[in-house]
C-alpha cells in the first residue's frame, strides 16, 4: 500500500511538473521545486561548495544548475510521446539580471526543439546542424533529411501537393505611398547603351534619387543627420556617391560602415561598377582580415567592428570626411560602440559629416541620442504585403520552409522566394534537399533556380543571386539575416519566414556566450515581411501562428551590447585611453555585471592591472583583431618560444569549424581522414596545427585538401590570417619562433590564454568547469572523445550548446600549469 501511495505521490509530481512546464512559468515551477529539493540541494551544496578555494558557488548558482538539468531531464521524459501537447512555450524578457541572459530563452528554443523531436521524421529543427553531426557521432540515430518515405517519393510530381502547409491569411501590411511618379522611368531607347549608361539610368530609379539635392543640403546644414528609409530605397550605395559628386572626397575620404562582412564586400562591388572604377581602386572594402582599399581609395565600405580598430591608430579618424554609420537598427555591438565615439569626435571636429542611417522607422531614439539631430525620411516605394501564417505551429521548420517554397513554386505566378534560415550549414541543406526533391520533375515544374547566400560565400557565388532571373524560371534565395536588410534582391515576390535567427547570448554572471538559435523579434519579422513587396504587391508566409507572433515575439532585438561578452571591446576603449567605462555614452548601456566580468577577465589575462590600467601585455593584446583571450595566447607563446605554432592556431581557430567536409557517401572515409590528425590523442589544438603544417608541406596545394576532405577555401583563409597575424607579431614585437616538438610549450601557451575556459572530469564522464561548476561535454568532433580514459584535467576555446552543454576544441592540460601561469587565479587546495 505504502508502494503504491509512494507512485501515486510520484505521479503527481510528475503531473504538477509538467503542467508547471506547460504554463512555463519560471517562479511558480522554481518556487514548488525549492520547497522539494531545498534539503537535499544543502547538502551537495555543502559537498560541492570547495571546488577550489575561493571559488564558491552561491545557491542561486546552484539552484539555477539544478533547475536548468531538472528541466532538461523533465523535458526528454517527454520525448516520444505526443509531444506536441507541450503547446506552449514562452518567451519571456531576454535579459534578467538574476537569471542571466537568455536563460529562460534558451529553455523555450530546447522547449520546442524537445517538442520538435518528439514528432515522428522530424530530425531538423533549430539545433540540426550540430545535432546531426552529434547524433552520427554518438552512432544513436542516422542523419535523416525527412523521413524515408519522402525521399522514395522525391520524384514523384504530386509530392509537392501531397505534403502541403496549410496557411491564414492573417493581415495586410500596408504599403507606403507610392511615388513612382517622381521617379525618372529608365527610358526605352532604340540605341544601344554600354553597361556604365544602363546603372546610370537605373540609379535615377531608385527612391532616394528625387531626394538628393534635399538630401546634399541637409547634409551640408547639419553636421549630424539621421537617415531612415526603406531597405532598397538606395541608401547604401548612393548617399556616399552623392557625397562624393558633391565634393566631400577632395578633404577626405568617406567611410561608410557594415555590420556584415558580406554587406561590405558586395556593396562596395556594386558602387564601384556603378561608378565604371575597378574595386579596390576609388571605391575600396575593408573586414578583418581583407584589406582591398588603396592609396586612391575614397569610397570606403567597412565592417563597423573595423572602423572601431581604426579608431586605434587615427583617434581623431583624420583621414575622413564623413562618416556613415550605416544599417544603425542592427545595433550590433560594434555599432553601438561607434556611437559613442563618433559622437564624441564630431564634438571636435565640426568639418566632420555624421550619417546614421537605419531601416527602421523608431529613429527618434538615434536624433535623441545625437542631440536631438535632423531626422531625413526617404519616403519608402513598398507595395502592400499579405502576412500568412500556419494554422498550427511547424516542428520542422527547415522542411515547412521547402514544402512552402515548393507549393509557392508550383501554384503561385512567377515572382522569386527568400527564405530566411539561421546559418551555412542549414542552408547548404537546404539547398540539397530542394535539389533532390525537384530532380526528376523534369518539364513537369518551371526551372528552380536555387540560390543560397552567406557570410562565406565566394564572392563569384554571390554574385548569383543579383542576376535577373530568366523567363519562365523562378528564383529561390536561401539567405541568412544578411538579406533582412543589408541586401536587397530584385524581384522577391514571395518571402519564407521560419522566424529564427542565429544570436549570440551571454551569461555576464558565469562569462559564457553562446551561439544560439533564437526566435526573431516582432521588428525583424516585419522587416522581412516587407522584402517582399518591393517590386509589386507581395506575400510573407510565417511559419508560425499568428499566435506565436503575438504572444511570443518580443517587440524589438535586444541590442548586441546587452547580450555579449564585452571583453574584447573594454580592451579596445581602454586602449584609446578611456578609462571610466561605467560612464561611457551607451545608447543603451550594457548591464554593469557583463562590465565587471569583462574588466575581471582583462585583469586575470594581465591586460589590466588592479588599477584598471592598460598594461604591456594589454597593450600588445589589443593590436591583434581577436578575442582577448586568444590575443593572450599569442603574447603568451613569447615565453614559451613557440609563436610560430600558437599563431597558426590562432589562425585555424579564427576559421571556425569549416574545416572539414564530410560527403554523405563518404563519412567514413572523411572521419578516418580527420582523426589522423588526432593520434596520439594530441588534443583537438595540436590536431589543428598539423592539419595546416601538412598541408604547408604539401605546398599548400588543393589536391592535400582533396584527399584529407579538407576545404581549400578554409585554408586558405587561415593562410591568410595567419600571415596578418605573422605580420602583426613583428609589430608587437615579438620574435617568431618554433619549437614544433615541444608539445607542452605550445599547450602552456594555449593555456595562458584559456585557462579560465578549464574543466575537470566528473565521475559520469561529464566535465565540469573550474570557474563556475558548469556540467558540460567534450565534443563528439573532438579528437578527445574517443580517448580512453578521458583526460582528467582540459582546457577548451568555446562553449557550444545544442542537445548539451559541449567544449569544442579542446586540449588536455596538467593542472600544476594553472597553478604556475595563472597563480591569481588558481590555487592549490593549502
Ligand atoms: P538601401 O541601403 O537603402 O537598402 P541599397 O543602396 O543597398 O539600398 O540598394 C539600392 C539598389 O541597388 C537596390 O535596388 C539594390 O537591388 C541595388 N543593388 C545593391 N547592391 C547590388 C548588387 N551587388 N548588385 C546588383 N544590385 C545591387
Ligand atoms: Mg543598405
Amino acid at each position: 500500500k505504502e508502494e503504491e501511495e509512494a507512485i501515486r505521490r510520484s505521479k503527481a509530481l510528475e503531473q504538477d511538473d509538467i503542467d508547471a512546464l506547460r504554463k512555463v512559468s519560471r517562479q511558480e515551477y522554481l518556487k514548488k521545486r525549492e520547497e522539494k529539493k531545498l534539503e537535499e540541494l544543502r547538502d551537495e551544496i555543502e559537498d560541492e561548495q570547495y571546488l577550489f578555494d575561493g571559488v564558491k558557488l552561491t545557491e542561486a548558482e546552484r539552484r539555477e544548475l539544478r533547475y536548468k538539468k531538472e528541466i532538461y531531464e523533465l523535458v526528454s521524459k517527454r520525448r516520444g510521446e505526443d509531444a506536441s501537447e507541450i503547446s506552449e512555450y514562452r518567451i519571456p524578457d531576454a535579459y534578467d539580471v538574476e537569471g542571466g541572459v537568455n536563460q529562460e530563452k534558451r529553455f523555450a528554443v530546447a522547449l520546442q526543439r524537445y517538442r520538435d523531436g518528439g514528432e515522428s521524421g522530424g530530425k531538423m529543427n533549430p539545433f540540426a546542424e550540430q545535432e546531426a553531426w552529434e547524433e552520427h557521432q554518438i552512432g544513436k540515430a542516422t542523419l535523416k533529411f525527412g523521413s524515408k518515405n519522402k525521399k522514395q517519393n522525391a520524384d514523384n510530381y504530386e509530392y509537392v501537393f501531397e505534403d502541403q502547409i496549410d496557411f491564414i491569411k492573417a493581415s495586410v501590411m500596408d504599403g507606403d505611398e507610392l511615388k513612382d511618379e517622381m521617379l525618372m522611368e529608365a527610358e526605352e531607347d532604340s540605341k544601344p547603351k554600354s553597361a556604365l549608361e544602363k546603372l546610370q539610368e537605373e540609379r535615377k530609379t531608385l527612391p532616394i534619387y528625387p531626394y538628393r539635392e534635399e538630401l546634399l543640403s541637409a547634409v551640408r546644414d547639419h553636421q549630424v543627420l539621421i537617415i531612415v528609409g526603406e531597405t532598397g530605397s538606395g541608401k547604401t550605395t548612393q548617399i556616399p556617391q552623392y557625397l562624393h559628386e558633391a565634393g566631400y572626397t577632395k578633404v577626405g575620404m568617406i567611410g561608410c560602415t557594415q555590420p556584415r562582412r558580406v554587406a561590405a564586400m558586395s556593396v562596395s562591388a556594386r558602387v564601384s561598377q556603378e561608378l565604371g572604377v575597378k574595386l579596390g581602386h576609388e571605391v575600396g572594402y575593408s573586414i578583418r582580415f581583407e584589406d582591398c582599399t588603396s592609396e586612391k581609395t575614397v569610397l570606403k565600405y567597412m565592417t563597423d567592428g573595423m572602423l572601431l580598430r581604426e579608431f586605434l591608430g587615427e583617434p581623431d579618424l583624420a583621414s575622413y570626411s564623413v562618416i556613415m554609420v550605416d544599417e544603425a537598427h542592427e545595433r550590433t555591438l560594434s555599432t553601438d560602440i561607434l556611437f559613442g565615439l563618433v559622437k564624441d569626435v564630431a564634438r571636435f571636429r565640426p568639418d566632420l559629416k555624421l550619417l546614421i542611417s537605419s531601416a527602421t522607422l523608431d529613429a527618434e531614439k538615434f536624433s535623441d541620442y545625437f542631440d536631438s539631430a535632423p531626422i531625413f525620411k526617404i519616403p519608402g516605394r513598398r507595395y502592400p504585403v499579405e502576412i500568412h501564417y500556419t494554422t498550427a505551429p511547424e516542428a520542422d521548420y527547415l522542411d515547412a520552409a521547402i514544402v512552402t517554397a515548393l507549393q509557392i513554386h508550383v501554384r503561385e505566378p512567377p515572382g522569386d522566394v527568400l527564405i530566411f534560415l539561421t546559418g551555412q550549414e542549414e542552408i547548404e541543406t537546404a539547398e540539397e534537399i530542394m535539389k533532390q526533391r525537384t530532380r526528376g520533375l523534369g518539364t513537369k515544374i518551371a526551372e528552380l533556380i536555387i540560390c543560397p547566400i552567406y557570410a562565406n560565400l565566394p564572392t563569384d557565388l554571390q554574385a548569383k543571386i543579383f542576376e535577373p532571373t530568366p523567363e519562365g524560371a523562378r528564383k529561390v534565395v536561401l539567405a541568412t539575416n544578411i538579406a533582412e536588410t543589408s541586401l536587397t534582391i530584385h524581384g522577391i515576390k514571395y518571402v519564407i519566414d521560419p522566424g529564427f535567427v542565429k544570436m549570440k547570448s551571454y551569461n555576464p554572471r558565469t562569462g559564457m556566450e553562446s551561439l544560439l538559435v533564437t526566435p526573431i523579434s516582432k521588428a525583424s519579422a516585419n522587416q522581412r515581411a516587407g522584402r517582399s513587396g518591393r517590386t509589386g504587391p507581395g506575400k510573407c508566409y510565417r511559419l508560425y501562428t499568428a499566435y506565436n507572433y503575438q504572444q511570443d515575439l518580443e517587440d524589438n532585438t535586444v541590442p548586441e551590447v546587452q547580450r555579449t561578452n564585452l571583453a574584447n571591446v573594454v580592451l579596445s576603449l581602454k586602449s584609446l585611453g578611456i578609462h571610466d567605462l561605467l560612464n561611457f555614452d551607451f545608447m543603451d548601456p550594457p548591464p554593469s555585471e557583463a562590465l565587471l566580468k569583462a574588466l575581471e577577465l582583462l585583469y586575470a589575462l594581465g591586460a589590466l592591472n588592479k588599477l584598471g590600467e592598460l598594461t604591456k601585455v594589454g597593450r600588445r593584446m589589443a593590436e591583434f583583431p581577436l578575442d582577448p583571450m586568444l590575443s593572450k595566447m599569442i603574447v603568451a607563446s613569447e615565453k614559451y618560444k613557440c609563436s610560430e605554432e600558437v599563431i597558426t592556431i590562432a589562425a585555424m581557430l579564427s576559421i571556425g569549424n569549416s574545416i572539414f567536409y564530410r560527403p554523405k557517401d563518404k563519412q567514413v572515409h572523411a572521419d578516418t581522414a580527420r582523426m589522423r590528425f588526432h593520434e596520439g590523442n594530441v588534443g583537438d589544438h595540436i590536431a589543428l596545427l598539423k592539419i595546416y603544417n601538412d598541408w604547408k608541406s604539401c605546398d599548400y596545394g588543393s589536391m592535400w585538401c582533396f584527399e584529407n576532405y579538407v576545404q581549400v577555401r578554409s585554408m586558405k583563409r587561415a593562410r591568410d590570417i595567419r600571415d596578418q597575424l605573422e605580420g602583426l607579431l613583428e609589430r608587437v614585437e615579438i620574435e617568431a619562433t618554433s619549437s614544433l616538438n615541444d608539445l607542452e610549450a605550445i599547450k602552456k601557451s594555449i593555456t595562458a590564454g584559456f585557462f579560465p575556459h578549464t574543466g575537470k572530469l566528473q565521475k559520469n564522464g561529464s566535465y565540469r568547469t573550474i570557474k563556475h561548476s558548469q556540467t558540460v561535454y567534450l565534443h563528439p568532433s573532438s579528437g578527445l572523445a574517443q580517448m580512453e580514459p578521458q583526460p582528467r584535467w582540459v582546457v577548451y576555446h568555446e562553449l557550444v550548446l545544442t542537445t548539451k552543454e559541449y567544449m569544442r576544441q579542446v586540449t588536455e592540460l596538467i593542472p600544476g600549469w594553472l597553478v604556475e601561469i595563472a597563480p591569481h587565479y588558481y590555487q592549490t587546495k593549502d
